[in-house]
């Protein structure tokens, strides 16, 4: 099997179960305990902090660890939003982007329900970049929070983050970013960036799924959303998963140490896989920026077929990848990340996209295009 479904998940690093193991076994304790064991469990978490805080440029204390990139994103969002409402009432708006993942989406939407918010939603031009001006028009007075995604998951779309971050802060208003995609491929330094919070997903770098990461900056207060016994700095209750968070800062650190190199890597194998699909393929459509977009996705339109049959055939010929986002796999309806960059919604359902981990080789690329040449000329055949 050749695994091109990276976005969705990856597999855990051998560096990085090591790392953890010792906290799934022996040094089994609880942080908050006083006794030996708990203070290594709790020494371990301080350290995982500590290095998370190390490759986002930040201070340790400015890390949350979260159950993962939902619950991190959901935290960012609704958190900020709501100390800032309570603070001051008049502050009841929201910005998204119409492009964003439903942890965040969903989040905003949430805040419109239950707390007399309005979410006002940017525009994405064709290729689904948030532009400082699109952002600049919707901006009310009111907004408590702007929150847009660094990377798409489903087109790779890179956003232009450290300008409408920079917009944003010229207005005093908190800018939260959506960097799951992100890690690993693009820069983390949240200084450089100037955004107020990022999140991050353990499972898509290399670690367990179920760990995540929210960076809130200094004094930007964050309405806890689960309650309990105070971890976390109050932020986020519940016993700490000392393991998932010595794994992630495992995956972050290893990651950030290969970036550079990895995204030169991984950007030329994409393109030529991307242009061998484009010359094998006729009328495929590649979707998302040309050259904005994460090294790790190649995502395409092949109009005349569905993306479902395309990735079962493709998965005959043994090739794993994904038909959009994996929380819209298995629904039929068009994916709205699609819609919003313009395209017709028969096209829409033809999207199939491919993204790359760290281990990805251009053999496999050569197979895999190879594949989809195969793969959609029987399904068009079939639908003659
Ligand atoms: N945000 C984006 C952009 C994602 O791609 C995903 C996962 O697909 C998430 C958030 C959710 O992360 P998790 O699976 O850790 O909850």
């Amino acid at each position: 099997m050749i695994f091109l479904d990276a976005a969705a998940t990856t597999p855990v690093r051998r560096e990085v179960l090591d790392a953890m193991w010792p906290y799934l076994t022996g040094e089994f304790g609880n942080p908050s305990s006083h006794h030996s064991l708990g203070d290594a469990a709790a020494t371990a978490l301080a350290a995982a902090r500590a290095a998370v805080a190390q490759v986002l440029a930040c201070r340790p204390g400015e890390v949350t660890f979260t159950s993962g990139g939902t619950e991190a994103d959901n935290l960012a969002v609704k958190g900020i939003a709501l100390a800032r409402q309570a603070a001051d009432p008049a502050l009841n708006r929201v910005v998204i982007s119409a492009v964003e993942h439903p942890a965040v989406e969903e989040s905003a939407r949430y805040l419109e329900r239950f707390h007399a918010f309005t979410v006002d939603v940017v525009p994405v031009d064709r290729s689904g970049r948030v532009t400082p001006e699109a952002l600049a028009s919707v901006l009310r007075p009111g907004t408590a929070l702007i929150s847009i995604m660094y990377a798409n998951n489903e087109v790779g779309t890179v956003q232009p983050v450290g300008r409408l971050a920079a917009l944003a802060r010229e207005r005093g208003i908190p800018f939260h970013t959506d960097a799951v995609q992100a890690a690993g491929w693009l820069p983390l330094d949240v200084k450089a960036l100037g955004v107020d919070a990022l999140s991050i997903s353990g499972h898509k770098l290399g670690a367990p799924k179920g760990c995540g990461v929210l960076f809130v900056r200094g004094r930007t207060k964050v309405e806890p959303l689960v309650h309990g016994g105070g971890q976390e700095r109050g932020r986020r209750s519940g016993t700490e998963n000392v393991a998932g968070a010595v794994a992630l800062a495992a995956a972050l650190t290893l990651a950030h140490a290969e970036q550079a190199s990895l995204a030169q890597r991984v950007t030329g194998l994409r393109d030529t896989f991307i242009r061998a699909v484009i010359d094998s393929v006729p009328g495929a459509l590649l979707t998302g920026h040309p050259v904005e977009r994460l090294p790790s996705v190649a995502s395409f339109c092949f109009p005349g077929t569905s993306g479902e049959s395309v990735l079962l055939e493709l998965e005959r010929q043994g090739v794993l990848c994904s038909s959009g986002s994996a929380c819209a796999a298995g629904s039929d309806a068009p994916s709205p990340v699609l819609l919003a960059l313009g395209i017709a919604s028969e096209v829409a359902q033809t999207a199939v996209r491919f993204s790359f981990d760290s281990s990805v080789t251009q053999a496999e690329l050569e197979l895999a295009a190879a594949a989809v040449e195969t793969a959609v000329g029987s399904v068009r055949n079939l639908g003659k």
